[in-house]
């Protein structure tokens, strides 16, 4: 595999290559991000991954400064999973350049994480059209688990016209509930077990919501189950219709239960 950090390099890479297959990433590579590679590697084009904890999608200082990284792990993985090439920029490679496009934030961005993240999404689409500028894929490989990005990126794609095809992943789970993300290192056995639980509880309300044919949803208990458990602080669980992007009111519509909540100071999200 080959480990590129400047962007002249990578541009020299790709020039010979026909089609580029990308997996954007922060790092600290488990077996969501594992699934996204696998699923790329079968499209058998030149498969691009990059690593780059985008300081721009932070609210603390302190999240960005306390985000898991492991680049001799993450390399040996993307080693045995026969990645052609790393690209792992500097803020600098990333950040002085002027972008052609603009970015296009829809107005899904200020709901659900966008409301509590103020410039998250912001932060997230100003270094996608960044690499989408600098590596023209031909196909961005994505997960569902951030199934808000994933949306919000696919807006502006086709707002600016771009020619990238994505490529939406299923959510990969630890013990069949909880997503597989890098900050459940920082989750002990108790909460892993915690978290566990809360995922079985939303799974299961859809599941209730759907067989008794509610005609107008409330996620109150679903709520109050998930405090009796000892979380502190849910920061939001809606049930939002996929296709209109409003909050769903009837079990037959198209929707998911999206949330976001802290096992003490660890941020959970996801959509089920
Ligand atoms: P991140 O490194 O957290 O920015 O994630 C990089 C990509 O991996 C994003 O497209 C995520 O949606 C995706 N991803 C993260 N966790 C999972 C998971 N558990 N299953 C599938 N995809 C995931």
């Amino acid at each position: 595999m080959k480990i590129i950090r400047q962007k002249k390099d990578l541009k020299n890479f790709i020039k010979s290559k026909n089609t580029i297959s990308f997996v954007p990433t922060m790092g600290g590579l488990h077996k969501g991000h594992e699934q996204l590679i696998k699923q790329a590697k079968n499209k058998k084009q030149t498969l691009v991954v990059s690593i780059f904890v985008n300081p721009k999608q932070f609210n603390s200082k302190k999240d960005f400064s306390s985000y898991p990284r492991n680049l001799k792990k993450d390399i040996n993985l993307l080693n045995k999973l026969k990645v052609d090439c790393l690209y792992y920029p500097n803020y600098k490679d990333i950040f002085n350049f002027k972008t052609k496009n603009k970015i296009y934030l829809h107005p899904f961005s200020k709901k659900l994480c966008g409301k509590f993240r103020p410039g998250h999404f912001e932060g997230v689409l100003n270094v996608v059209n960044r690499f989408l500028e600098i590596i023209k894929p031909k196909f961005l490989y994505l997960g569902k688990k951030d199934f808000q990005q994933l949306i919000l990126i696919k807006k502006h794609i086709l707002n600016k016209q771009i020619d990238t095809t994505i490529v939406p992943c299923e959510t990969i789970r630890f013990k069949k509930f909880l997503p597989f993300s890098s900050r459940n290192i920082h989750l002990n056995n108790n909460e892993i077990n915690s978290a566990i639980k809360i995922f079985k509880l939303i799974k299961n309300e859809k599941y209730e919501i759907k067989k008794n044919k509610i005609k107008n949803i409330s996620l109150n208990k679903l709520k109050h189950q998930i405090y009796d458990l000892g979380i502190k602080k849910i920061e939001y669980i809606d049930a939002i219709n996929i296709k209109k992007l409003k909050i769903a009111k009837k079990y037959n519509e198209n929707f998911k239960i999206f949330c976001a909540f802290y096992i003490n100071k660890v941020r959970l999200i996801d959509n089920i």
